[in-house]
């Protein structure tokens, strides 16, 4: 009895979730493919910045998601925080080690915004001069976004101009709330107009939930990647949506990841009920949800490689719209790649998951 319990806990893990290898062990890299493996939404830190984590932590000056997160990553140390700083031959070896052709580079969550804003702008713009300089030195293998300082965004506008104009970079991040305010604020939106008028995307990636709404997933355990970081994307993306941003800039790119944060799925409900769930401070929509969410948004596969949520994806918006991610150094695994690319979709179909759409999206 005993016996059987364990077999059927293990096979339904099996059904759902990636292998379990070690990524710290030699891996057999995958098969060749006939398409490149762009990865969209991969990590890095700088030193400054993580010293920068290190102090708030001590002196328990941030908001109890990013003490909670980062308390942990920085307590435990090891070969996550190498990985993320290192952007030299082995970030390459281990993109070699599980075919991945380029990374597309992030600032990692939570970038800048924990700081002040003039300490969080300086660390920006020094961040992205080292990302520029890891890109010339390996063009053929890194691309990256321009971290920006949301807390002064004309400042932000400007940065992301340079990080476009000057370094090449090509587009900007921006890892949710910035102390708990959304881009869905007028007041952020000198940053839209910026990446509107360069043409450049802004990758909104999760970070823990803003102050207001994170403690009941801190009590459980539950703010991170497993849920808490979903709603907070989930929640951005919507508030940008109806906030009437996306009428004002029609041209506005935005990339979220994590197959969508589960916005793909609701279409259906959030079209039927936003009409009914408008607030009067809210303006009326040129458009119904979906229709921003198949024209102004991408989405990236960031952490779940998974057919059946990947695949409904790309099937409510479009083959074009969805794009390859791993998640590096997070969920950094082989398997994470063979499984992507056995999902059940036509070789066409699947050099846009993994190579054109990233080609076209950041303009590689
Ligand atoms: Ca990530």
């Amino acid at each position: 009895m005993k016996n059987s319990r364990t077999m059927s806990a293990k096979k339904k893990f099996a059904g759902v979730g990636i292998p379990m290898s070690d990524p710290n062990q030699p891996m057999k890299p995958p098969a060749k493919v006939p398409y490149k493996r762009i990865a969209t939404e991969e990590a890095w830190i700088t030193p400054e910045i993580l010293n920068g984590y290190r102090e708030l932590i001590r002196k328990k000056a941030a908001d109890a998601g990013f003490l909670s997160l980062w308390g942990v990553f920085v307590k435990r140390g090891g070969i996550l925080l190498d990985r993320l700083l290192d952007m030299g031959e082995t970030r390459i070896k281990d993109m070699d080690a599980t075919g991945i052709d380029v990374q597309l580079l992030l600032l990692t969550a939570p970038g800048v915004q924990v700081f002040s804003a003039g300490k969080a702008g300086s660390l920006a713009a020094a961040s992205n001069d080292q990302l520029a300089e890891a890109i010339r030195k390996y063009p053929k293998r890194f691309a990256g976004l321009a971290a920006i300082a949301p807390q002064s965004p004309g400042t932000a506008a400007k940065e992301l101009e340079r990080g476009v104009k000057k370094l090449g970079l090509k587009g900007a991040v921006i890892n949710s709330h910035t102390k708990g305010e959304y881009l869905d604020s007028p007041k952020f939106w000198e940053i839209f107009e910026a990446a509107e008028s360069l043409n450049v995307p802004i990758y909104i990636h999760p970070q823990t939930p803003s102050p207001d709404m994170v403690q009941p997933f801190v009590k459980r355990g539950l703010d991170t990647a497993i849920m808490g970081f979903g709603v907070e994307v989930a929640l951005h993306t919507l508030a940008i949506i109806t906030s009437g941003a996306l009428d004002r800039f029609p041209k506005l790119k935005i990339v979220i990841g994590h197959g969508g944060e589960g916005l793909p799925y609701w279409l259906y409900r959030i079209d039927y009920m936003q009409e009914y769930n408008r607030q009067a401070f809210r303006p009326k929509l040129k458009m119904l949800p979906s229709d921003y969410m198949k024209r102004n948004i991408y989405i990236t596969t960031s952490g779940l490689p998974w057919a059946p949520a990947i695949t409904m994806a790309q099937s409510v918006l479009g083959m074009d719209r969805v794009l390859y991610a791993m998640d590096y150094p997070y969920q950094y695994r082989v398997e994470e790649v063979t499984m992507t690319d056995k999902f059940p979709i036509s070789a066409a179909n699947k050099k846009k998951l993994f190579q054109k759409n990233a080609e076209k999206v950041f303009s590689l």
